[in-house]
């Protein structure tokens, strides 16, 4: 079965509007629309050359998009190189023989294929023991790879059970559909370990792919520095790094989220680690709601952890999203005993590891405390990023010993 959509006739040319020559030979894979002369209509995801702006000579192959603002992502910049099914299975079993390198039976949930940080753009695809999760990123990317084939390609290279798409339902923010690619659609969470640690994953329901894979060598951290201290984990999902703070000899963990189903999926995971249920508390709260009571009566504990969702969706949206990271932080560390231990993390693409740190500052010092930086965390290497590509590192992870 095919790992690319079949492609018929001439391949599309499209000419640079400005010279992004250099940018794009260092790494960078992403050409947007305001940047090409024209946009010729072609279905999305057809194959295209990129030439430059000059004398028109081809820099890169990739695929096409003109209803996108993405317009063209590059596959390769290899001269000569053909967008072909030898490629694609190169690019494939690249990206697998990195995985095989990183992990073993310790840890069966991880990212399989990172889209452009893999050179394969637009190609997300989560694993989780036997079942595996593929996301592709819009309608660029659905028309390039060839989703039924790549699903089967994975399933026979790890053994998989089953293999399903989830894809954006309509257009609000948030909503997935899920259909089976190979197997069945599993009726109950499947089962994994991260660094030995049981989790379960609701691949149908959860968020994203339905597990944050991109965490884990931040939660080890976490349970490298837990024992003996009272723990509150904010935004705490499914209780990753609630579990870990238990695993690690944390005297009492309490996990705070909106959403209770989430919630209840913590408390089973706090359970399914044999971990003692008296010393869980979770609360269905507003983090913004509970940090302030919690304050108001004076309330503290040794190590806080905060990992809200994205703040902006947009460039326009950073100021704001700054704004409230400020104020986040600064709420987290009121509860902070003296001496303890705040973890702060932010997944906004579009704020940066400075502008991010620039908050941490800012919100510590709101709360007229100092901190000094432990442990700079970011994506781990299951979730590689072009070195060109900053914006594909939205991955932030401070973690600070508060005075
Ligand atoms: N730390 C988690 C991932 C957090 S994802 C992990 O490692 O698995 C962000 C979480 O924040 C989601 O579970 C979402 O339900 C929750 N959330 C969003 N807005 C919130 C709010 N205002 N108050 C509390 N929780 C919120």
């Amino acid at each position: 079965m095919a790992l690319i959509q079949p492609h018929h006739g001439a391949t599309l040319q499209l000419r640079l509007a400005r010279d992004l020559v250099r940018s794009i030979k260092r790494g960078h894979p992403w050409i947007f629309a305001e940047a090409l002369r024209q946009l010729p209509p072609a279905p999305p995801g057809a194959h295209a050359l990129l030439l430059d702006n000059k004398k028109g000579r081809e820099i890169a192959r990739g695929f096409y998009d003109p209803h996108s603002p993405l317009a063209f992502r590059v596959c390769t910049t290899q001269p000569g190189e053909v967008l072909n099914e030898r490629w694609a299975e190169r690019s494939l079993t690249r990206a697998l023989s990195l995985r095989g390198v990183l992990f073993d039976e310790r840890t069966t949930g991880f990212r399989l294929f990172n889209g452009e940080g893999d050179g394969l753009p637009g190609l997300i695809c989560d694993v989780y023991s036997d079942t595996a999760v593929i996301q592709l990123d819009g309608a660029g990317p659905s028309g390039f790879w060839h989703a039924q084939g790549i699903a089967e390609w994975v399933a026979q290279a790890l053994s998989l059970r089953c293999v399903y798409e989830r894809s954006r339902a309509g257009s609000s923010e948030g909503t997935t559909s899920a259909r089976p690619l190979v197997g069945a659609m599993p009726a109950t969470p499947v089962a994994f370990v991260e660094n030995r640690v049981r989790f379960t994953v609701d691949v149908v329901h959860g968020q994203k792919t339905g597990f944050f894979l991109d965490q884990r060598d931040n939660r080890q951290k976490i349970r490298e520095l837990a024992a003996g201290r009272r723990v509150l984990n904010v935004f705490g999902y499914t209780g990753g790094f609630s579990v870990y703070a238990g695993l690690g000899g944390a005297s009492h963990v309490t996990t705070v989220d909106l959403a209770a189903p989430a919630l209840e999926v913590a408390r089973q995971h706090w359970e399914l680690n044999q971990l003692p249920p008296a010393a869980h508390t979770l609360a269905a709260a507003d983090a913004f709601q509970f940090l302030a009571e919690a304050a108001q009566q004076q309330k503290s504990w040794d190590l806080v952890i905060v990992d809200p969702p994205s703040f902006a969706a947009s460039q326009a949206m950073v100021p704001k999203a700054i704004a409230a990271y400020q104020s986040l932080i600064g709420a987290a560390a009121a509860v902070t005993a003296s001496d303890g231990l705040l973890a702060a993390a932010s997944c906004s693409s579009h704020v940066g590891f400075a502008a991010f740190l620039g908050a941490c500052e800012e919100g510590i010092s709101f709360a007229r405390r100092k901190a000094t930086i432990l442990y700079l965390g970011g994506q781990p290497a299951d979730h590689p990023t072009p070195l060109a590509l900053p914006e594909f590192r939205y991955l932030k992870f401070v973690l600070m010993r508060v005075e």
